[in-house]
């Protein structure tokens, strides 16, 4: 059966010009980074090499690039690096309720330990209100951590205006920007952005590599004791293989932008047209205008989102529910819950990502399938 993938915002494959540039370093270059002889520094130049791939992505020093496992380990690293380092001049935190769990559940584990966060509404579009952001800043504010663009329904977050605020006050500014990479073009300085992460597996190279811009002269504690890798902020060895692939497939996706770009902003939105104009009663969630390239999501009023998904991947489509927690209960998302949504509308609720493989005729067999499964599904 002809797999059709449509949960890019999910994962997405090894592109084989990454790989490529991988696989010496597993079997050749396989050398120690920190060793002195000819593979470990081979294996040395693949790091810096993917250094420098990261920091131009972001027009940013190759000394301010950190690699990490994940995006979720640079959310961690960001969030309690910062905060633990600069409790003594405060303790409170910003940041929003629709946020990924490695940045909620880290604000979490740091009220635990005595900081106090305040967590942003967002409007039904999924925007946080800039007034209130202002309005929540107060003396002993060290961090605003907001998202780039929201993992479920796609919403474009106004990095510039926030950047600017947390200048103003002079907070420092975390981003997570691990779906906005590849299809947003990110210029951390200008947009006074102090530290971002991002995540390879979401812009074709592996899973269990991750990076964190941190801007020159921001102090932040590391998280994890051992050797003086990452300048002694990120302990154990290098993943050099996979930073190598995140380098090649960071440096491809930016050199391919606007095609890429444009190919998914009119998959989507064909997409996006169709399902109004065939489907009765289904509601479109996430901002129309400031939306990723490749986002979808649509809740099918009364019909069991669960339920939809086991149907689609019969006929080999691959897609997500914006509904149930990884956990596997039913609790609706948190996100779509913030924007108002009951939980009826959020367990009826489709997330389609595009990616680099789909085509026009991928998207007309989903619709064809969606109308179908749909309307029995309503009988
Ligand atoms: N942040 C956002 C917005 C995400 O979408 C994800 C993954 O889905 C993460 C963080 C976590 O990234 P990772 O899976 O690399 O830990």
């Amino acid at each position: 059966m002809q797999i059709r993938y449509f949960d890019n915002a999910a994962t997405t494959a090894v592109r084989e010009e990454v790989l490529k540039e991988m696989i010496p370093y597993f079997g050749i270059n396989y050398g120690n980074a920190s060793a002195i002889y000819r593979i470990g520094r081979e294996a040395k130049r693949g790091l810096d090499k993917a250094r420098l791939q990261v920091a131009n992505a972001l027009k940013v020093k190759l000394h301010e690039i950190y690699f990490t496992s994940c995006g979720s380990e640079s959310d961690n690293l960001a969030i309690k690096g910062v905060c633990y380092a600069k409790r003594n001049k405060g303790n409170h935190i910003i940041t929003s309720k629709i946020e990924h769990h490695a940045v909620l559940n880290t604000c979490k584990t740091l009220e635990k330990q005595g900081f106090r966060v305040t967590y942003l509404n967002v409007d039904e579009n999924g925007k946080i209100d800039i007034n209130e952001l202002i309005n929540s800043i107060c003396e002993d504010t060290i961090l605003i951590s907001i998202m780039f663009a929201n993992n479920e329904i796609g919403t474009i977050e106004p990095i510039e205006e926030i950047g600017k605020i947390a200048k103003q006050h002079n907070i420092l500014f975390h981003t997570d920007a691990v779906q906005a990479i590849g299809n947003v073009k990110i210029d951390a300085k200008q947009l006074n952005i102090d530290l971002l992460s991002m995540s390879g597996h979401k812009f074709y190279a592996p899973k269990g590599v991750g990076a964190l811009y941190v801007r020159e002269g921001i102090e932040f504690e590391k998280l994890q004791d051992g050797g003086h890798q990452e300048k002694d902020k990120r302990a154990g060895t290098e993943n050099v293989a996979e930073i190598v692939g995140l380098g090649k497939a960071i440096e491809l996706i930016y050199q391919e932008f606007d095609g890429y770009n444009q190919k998914l902003k009119s998959l989507r939105d064909y997409y996006i047209e169709q399902v109004e104009n065939t489907i009765p009663n289904v509601k479109l969630n996430g901002d129309r205008v400031q939306r990723l390239p490749g986002n979808s999501n649509f809740s099918f009023i009364g019909i069991d989102a669960q339920e939809l998904l086991l149907k689609l991947d019969e006929v080999g489509i691959c897609a997500s529910a914006g509904s149930a927690c990884s956990t596997g209960d039913s609790a609706p998302s948190h996100v779509l819950t913030a924007i108002g949504l009951d939980s009826k509308m959020a367990n009826s609720t489709l997330r389609v990502s595009f990616g680099k493989t789909n085509t026009k005729e991928d998207v007309d067999f989903l619709i064809k399938t969606l109308q179908e499964l749909v309307s029995n599904m309503r009988k």
